[in-house]
């Protein structure tokens, strides 16, 4: 866009378009005075935070399912999983990981938001203000538990881990495949009933959803059907396999089907967030750290080191760890206790939010539509909903540690 245009933006104009958006402003949530001296610096970031957050960073074609899964996909079900599991691992061994995004951390979008706020700072000629912290109640980051459960084995472990989180105090969601197997609902309602949250995981391990437009034209419909029955807010592609422009059309609230990063997944990339961001109307959380069969199945290595040390690297910064762990893999021993030995550590990191997925979007949304003011050097919070908002000092020993961070990797 042209600087002209950047610049004949009104105050009533930026405010009507709200904070629905990717841009570093939205992100930081500063005060509304800055809003206009930032503006045209602001437009900047949205088309920069979107080169990662929309994996633009990869061609067009490649951001959508490979077409050489159309081959794999109808032999798929001719060979058991463990033989499938070999020769994707071998296939992930032996090919190159590429450059970018880095794994399992890759900080360039902390790096972005992180500079673009030191030279938002000196624009303004302040050394330090205000701005909404990313969680409410002040908590310092986010844990949030996801699973997907791939088959009828996965389906009769599930208890097995919902158990082991409700003793440390945390609540999961379950994403189900609506139309792959039987569902045993009622089986369901309980766990929800004991503060789960279910989800869907599309209709089906397939690769039809996303394949082409005919497909998801047909498809759709029946998903969100079936998921209103059941009061379904939240949505993961089977496989991760995703197309922006049609998945954000989705009648869900949420989708967790993009990763920070994830190289390993038959549609590569990450949009490098440790945070939810918009996509469209709904929010994206994205997994952040990595799923458990890319490192049982695929990498073979052991996975609570990576875990916990990435873990404990996006607390740091104040972000979201959020898990993808699969019953089917997970759900007995001795992966059970590795996955207990997890939340055990996860269960230490202070001042955390143990959050549902859709407790965060929820809030991601609220906190969207906040607005801060500073009126007497006082910083004041308006909007419909402001519960739960707590308002931060950039100068936060927190912002300083991301410089740190991001130069770490
Ligand atoms: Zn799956």
């Amino acid at each position: 866009m042209a600087l002209s245009k950047q610049l004949s933006f009104t105050a009533g104009e930026i405010e009507s378009v709200g904070d629905v958006a990717n841009d570093a402003f939205a992100f930081w949530k500063l005060p509304e005075n800055w809003r206009l001296p930032l503006a045209a610096h602001n437009y900047a970031s949205e088309v920069a935070a979107e080169h990662y957050l929309l994996e633009k960073y990869r061609p067009e074609e490649m951001r959508r399912p490979p077409a050489g899964l159309q081959v794999y996909y109808p032999v798929k079900h001719l060979l058991p999983a463990s033989v499938r599991h070999y020769l994707h691992s071998i296939l992930v061994r032996s090919s190159e990981r590429p450059d970018f995004p880095g794994w399992p951390y890759e900080p360039a979008l902390l790096r972005l938001m992180s500079e673009w706020l030191d030279s938002g700072l000196a624009e303004l000629q302040s050394k330090d203000g205000w701005h909404l912290g990313f969680w409410p109640d002040d908590y310092d980051c986010c844990i949030v538990l996801t699973h997907d459960v791939e088959s009828r084995r996965g389906f009769e472990r599930i208890e097995a881990i919902a158990d082991i989180e409700e003793k440390y105090g945390f609540r999961s969601a379950w994403n189900l495949p609506l139309a792959q197997y039987k569902i045993d609902w009622p089986r369901m309602e309980k766990l929800r009933r004991r503060g789960f949250e279910i989800g869907a995981h599309g209709l089906s391990h397939d690769g039809r959803l996303f394949r082409s437009f005919e497909d998801f034209q047909a498809l759709a419909p029946k998903l969100e059907s079936i998921a209103r029955e059941h009061e379904l807010r939240g949505f993961r592609s089977p496989s991760t396999l995703r197309r922006l422009e049609w998945l954000q059309e989705l009648d869900f609230d949420f989708d967790s089907s993009f990763s920070d990063t994830d190289p390993y997944e038959p549609q590569p990339g990450g949009c490098c967030s440790l945070f939810p961001f918009f996509l469209g109307r709904m929010v994206e959380l994205p997994y952040t750290l990595p799923q458990d069969h890319t490192l049982l199945h695929l990498l073979r290595r052991d996975a609570l080191p990576i875990w916990t040390s990435k873990a404990r690297w996006i607390a740091s910064v104040g972000g979201m760890i959020l898990t993808l762990i699969h019953p089917d893999y997970y759900g007995h021993q001795p992966y059970l206790a590795e996955y207990e030995e997890l939340l055990k550590q996860l269960g230490e990191l202070r001042n955390s939010w143990r959050a549902l997925p859709s407790e965060v979007a929820a809030w991601w949304q609220r906190r969207a539509r906040m607005r801060l003011e500073v009126k007497s050097s006082r910083p004041i919070v308006s909007g419909p909903d402001v519960e739960g908002a707590a308002v931060r000092r950039l100068s936060s020993e927190r912002l300083l540690t991301w410089r740190s961070k991001c130069r770490e990797y």
